[in-house]
């Protein structure tokens, strides 16, 4: 596979040119710089000690262009301290180095390899998941009913720490780690409740797209696994000549459309850089008409520039509309109901007709 191939390569070539203390100090970590000798920083392992790090344990070598904890052991290379700090994975992580380094990324970074064993621990995975009353609870906040919880298989759990043990008994640390479910810590210090969505790729467990269920400093969402499939993605294969489908910002809007009858997909935050878009090219085959309906803020014109671009790419053109009130099509279903909803999607006046772009 030339994909891997070239992943290889590019992970090579950054632990080789990116110094360890450049990242350190990119990464905003504090450094101590040990009078000339390795500079010396706080552990960022989570499983250091109680989880904190008070007197700087963790040197970064030069030479080696490795960092090493030695109170826990934590260590590794440039890629596995961004990994770690920003609690990504080793994707993202390698993405965001060229980002900051000046690397240039092999031209498919995009296309995401999920191991088919990763696959196996995913569905396992959501088979141990429930549904805590809190998250049930925050789904009804925002308007997604129980046939809709059910049909996207919507799970979650109440802290990090249950989620862990339950499924590191059986698979171990190591595997926890791998898949990146260990991500799920983000909030877990604090014991927030998550809510989880499953992403399909052929009827099969490829990832994840997790969401706490209050308002926290730390990202919205997080994605676990596949960066490369839409949510929901599966519905494209249901849908006949000239059907309309939805592409919308999120899950929760996804799946607010869905509630109300209209088929509908999901980029996942707004990295379509990282999808593969093959799917929708072969949907085009089958002249299906395609809706953006990104959000309408700031972050949603950015996301429309994108799409436009991307969809003038591989050929289609697709049309614009947008929820009358509220931000998007899960603040519409909250604050109209799903009545209104389709009145609003069979005469909407704000649907554009035949965008078409003007490039200079
Ligand atoms: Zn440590």
């Amino acid at each position: 596979m030339s994909y891997i191939h070239n992943f290889k390569e590019i992970c090579k070539i950054i632990k080789e040119s990116v110094s360890i203390v450049d990242v350190a100090y990119m990464l905003n970590l504090c450094i101590d710089n040990n009078r000339g000798g390795n500079p010396k920083t706080n552990c960022t392992n989570h499983r250091h000690g109680d989880g904190v790090d008070a007197n700087p344990s963790m040197f970064l070598y030069r030479n080696s262009n490795r960092y090493h904890c030695f109170s826990c052991r934590n260590s590794g290379s440039v890629i596995d301290l961004v990994m770690q700090c920003r609690s990504i994975d080793k994707y993202e992580a390698v993405d965001w180095l060229c980002e900051n380094f000046g690397i240039k990324k092999p031209e498919r970074l995009q296309k995401q390899y999920v191991p088919q064993d990763d696959v196996k621990y995913y569905s396992s995975f959501l088979r141990k998941l429930e549904l805590p009353e809190s998250c049930r609870n925050y789904l009804k906040s925002r308007g997604l009913n129980e046939e809709t919880i059910e049909k996207f298989q919507i799970k979650g759990i109440d802290d990090y720490s249950s989620a862990q043990q339950c499924f590191v008994q059986e698979y171990g640390f190591e595997v926890w780690e791998k898949t990146g479910l260990s991500r799920l810590y983000v909030w877990g210090s604090k014991n927030v409740p998550q809510v989880i969505f499953p992403i399909f790729k052929n009827y099969q467990v490829v990832g994840y797209v997790v969401r706490p269920v209050i308002d926290t400093k730390s990202s919205k969402y997080i994605r676990i696994g596949d960066k490369s499939t839409f949510f929901n993605q599966d519905a494209l294969d249901t849908l006949s000549k000239g059907d309309e489908v939805y592409i919308v910002e999120g899950p929760f809007d996804c799946c607010s459309l869905e509630q109300c009858g209209c088929k509908s997909i999901a980029m996942l935050g707004n990295e379509l850089k990282h999808m593969n878009l093959d799917v929708l090219k072969a949907s085009k085959e089958k002249t299906i008409h395609f809706i953006l309906s990104p959000d309408k803020d700031v972050a949603g014109t950015d996301t429309e520039l994108g799409l436009l671009e991307v969809f003038d790419g591989i050929g289609i053109k697709p049309q614009l509309i947008y929820p009358e009130s509220g931000n998007d099509w899960n603040e519409e279903l909250v604050n109209r109901g799903r009545i209104e909803i389709n009145s609003i999607l069979n005469h909407g006046e704000n649907r554009m007709e035949d965008v078409i772009r003007v490039r200079n």
